[in-house]
């Protein structure tokens, strides 16, 4: 039987109502909510839902915006993005972040996949942006900068701002309107539009406040924000969460080790969420001894697996106590999540409340507890299905409703989760998503290559993985270290970084591909592991 977890009251609404029409809000509406630590300029509560409101009525004013319309938003993390988000809620609007590493090819097809109507960046980003645009069809007008940078020739979100508050809010069915379009390669194939409803997020948002609510105090915490805005961990544990719960958060724009320290030091920081590579820094790097971080109290570790010795030197080292947690893209996101860093050390913790969670079988058996399986789960926070791909939709959600994570694991006695291995394709390097198939896709059309499949390997120095390739050369083509070089360095001038080939070239004779055509990936990492390389 798969195990029943406790259950909270969800509200069926949506994000805008939840945040700025919340009956029981603790604190004032002064309250600090972002903060930049460059400029020093803030979000209020009461700022940022005027601004929201504000932001909402432009949007419409100026492109008649509808229910449904997407806004892309193409930023490195800042304070303004959280109002520019439930801006274009507030107008019914659909929120599709990209993450700012992109090329502008990458951009390109982002914006067109999501159909996005208007591309939301900064002035740093602008070049990319300008290309991904044109490429995609969409006109220049339709791009506008936000954050303090201005470029005299792109329209600043201050202009589309309205002066006053005009209509009112469109009203959306929570349970089927989109909140937002993230998105994953899934189990397999390229990335995907993942679909979340407003009630999806807003589900989510109950469920991880019912575990972290307990441990925050909007009067006593401070936050660090340093998980990018555009994935769905940093939105809902780092954007809604500090909404929800009155929590002051300071916004980096990315993550530096030392600017990282001195933010925590200067602003007595008390909580962060990160991902493991950061947890490796804390325990491991020679820099954190020149900072304070005695504030630090607690962190969670999320997207990536964490080895516990690392929980353990961080915990020796600055008394701060890591937790992990864990989920997807698909679950809107955290399914899993410690409730102490010292309950099921090593696990994700039990499963969040609300959901129905099994382990099976690859012959589709429900495994006993304790054993190993694919995990699925089936919940209010599970998505609604990949844009325009019923094929895909299909082949990871159940007819009664469950979702299959593609990640194998196991849960104890006292039902906490144990991730162990992973049987779809994707990699994570960094907690970043990297997708085989589109490396493969790309690294085909190499003058050099007649084949190839792309797998993760292990980089414990890093605490990660990262992707290499088999190659199989076209005739005549030398197997030496000198051309596998000029593969790694051609594909790193056409992705964003952290798809870099950073596990380089394998040369092999053949791809192997089963009777359907699939590369068993798991062959080549056995072959890998044999010739004594980490997989
Ligand atoms: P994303 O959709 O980018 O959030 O990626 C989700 C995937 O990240 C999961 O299916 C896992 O493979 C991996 N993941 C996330 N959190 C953890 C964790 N705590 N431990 C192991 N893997 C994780």
């Amino acid at each position: 039987m798969p195990r029943q977890v406790p259950r909270i009251e969800i509200p069926h609404t949506d994000i805008w109502t939840v945040l700025f029409e919340r009956e029981d809000k603790p604190f004032p509406d002064s309250q600090v909510i972002y903060q930049c630590p460059t400029t020093g300029r803030n979000y209020t509560y009461a700022s940022l839902k005027r601004t929201t409101e504000l932001f909402g009525t432009g949007l419409r004013s100026h492109w008649k915006w509808q229910k449904g319309d997407v806004l892309a938003l193409f930023a490195q993390n800042c304070i303004d993005t959280p109002a520019v988000t439930w801006g274009c809620h507030w107008a019914g609007g659909v929120v599709s972040p990209a993450n700012p590493a992109y090329t502008a090819r990458e951009l390109g097809h982002h914006l067109r996949d999501s159909g996005a109507r208007a591309l939301f960046t900064q002035k740093n980003l602008l070049g990319t942006a300008l290309k991904a645009a044109s490429e995609a069809g969409m006109p220049r007008e339709r791009i506008v900068l936000i954050g303090d940078d201005r470029d005299r020739g792109v329209r600043h979100v201050t202009e589309i701002l309205g002066e006053r508050l005009e209509g009112s809010r469109t009203k959306l069915d929570p349970g089927s309107d989109l909140a937002f379009l993230v998105y994953s390669s899934g189990t397999t194939g390229l990335p995907k539009g993942v679909m979340l409803t407003h009630l999806n997020v807003v589900s989510n948002l109950f469920m991880v406040n019912s575990s972290e609510g307990a441990l925050l105090q909007w009067n006593k915490d401070k936050i660090l924000s340093v998980l990018p805005y555009y994935h769905i961990y940093g939105l809902q544990c780092l954007v809604h969460l500090p909404a929800y719960a009155g929590l002051t958060t300071i916004v980096m724009s990315s993550f530096d080790l030392k600017n990282f320290c001195a933010i925590i030091q200067d602003n007595h920081i008390t909580y962060t969420y990160v991902a493991p590579p950061i947890i490796l820094h804390l325990a491991k790097s020679p820099i954190i001894s020149n900072y304070d971080l005695s504030s630090l109290r607690m962190i969670t570790s999320g997207a990536a697996p964490l080895a516990k010795d690392l929980i353990h030197a961080v915990k020796n080292r600055l008394g701060t106590e890591v937790k992990q947690a864990y989920g997807l893209s698909e679950t809107s996101p955290v399914t899993h999540i410690q409730k102490a860093w010292n309950h099921g050390m090593g696990s994700n913790g039990p499963a969040l409340p609300n959901q129905v969670v099994k382990f099976m079988s690859p012959d589709g058996q429900e495994v006993p507890t304790g054993k190993e399986g694919e995990l699925w789960i089936k919940g209010p926070n599970v998505f609604l299905g990949y844009l325009n791909n019923i094929e895909a939709t299909k082949a990871c959600k159940t007819e009664d409703g469950f979702f299959k994570t593609g990640d194998i694991g196991y849960e104890d006695e006292d039902g906490n989760m144990y991730i162990t291995d992973r049987v779809k394709e994707l990699i994570k390097y960094k907690g970043f998503q990297v997708a085989p198939a589109e490396l493969e896709g790309i690294l085909a059309s190499h003058e050099l290559v007649n084949d190839v499949a792309v797998i993760g390997i292990q980089d414990h120095s890093q605490a990660t993985e990262v992707p290499l390739a088999f190659v199989a050369p076209k005739e005549g083509v030398e197997r030496s270290e000198a051309n596998g070089k000029l593969i790694v360095d051609w594909l790193a001038e056409r992705v964003a970084g952290h798809k870099r080939l950073r596990g380089g070239v394998r040369w092999i004779d053949e791809v192997p591909k089963s009777a359907s055509g699939k590369i068993p990936r798991r062959i080549l990492k056995d072959l890998l592991a044999k010739e004594g390389g980490v997989v």
